[in-house]
C-alpha cells in the first residue's frame, strides 16, 4: 500500500506480491532518494489531502483484507485537488526491475 500527498497532489497504489504478473514499488518508483522528502518539507501539502489519501488506503486495505471488490493493485490514482479530478494509471511490472527479478 502507498499513499503520497505533496501540494495539491495526491496518489494511491497497491502492490500486491501475491500476484506473480504485479509490479512492486520499485518497478513504478525505482530508486528511493530523499528528494521527495526535502520537497515534502520545502514545499508543504493541502492539510484535507493527506486525510483523502489515507482514507483511500485504509479502504484499499480492508478490501485486501476481506477479498472485496478490485483493488489498485497494477493501477497508480492520482488525485488533483485543485481541480477535483481523479485519474488512473495502469502500472505494469518492470522487465529490468533488480527488485521483482530477485524474489
Ligand atoms: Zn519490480
Amino acid at each position: 500500500m502507498s499513499g503520497a500527498a505533496i501540494r495539491f497532489d495526491g496518489q494511491v497504489a497497491v502492490f500486491d506480491a501475491r500476484d506473480d504478473d504485479a509490479p512492486c514499488y520499485h518497478c513504478l518508483f525505482g530508486e528511493g532518494d530523499d528528494f521527495e522528502e526535502t520537497r515534502c518539507a520545502i514545499m508543504g501539502v493541502f492539510a484535507p489531502l493527506t486525510g483523502v489519501v489515507g482514507a483511500l488506503q485504509a479502504m484499499e486495505a480492508t478490501k485486501l483484507l476481506i477479498g472485496a471488490g478490485e483493488t489498485l493493485n497494477g493501477r497508480l490514482l492520482l488525485l488533483d485537488a485543485k481541480k477535483s479530478e481523479w485519474r488512473t494509471v495502469r502500472v505494469k511490472k518492470d522487465p529490468a526491475c533488480g527488485i521483482c527479478s530477485s524474489s
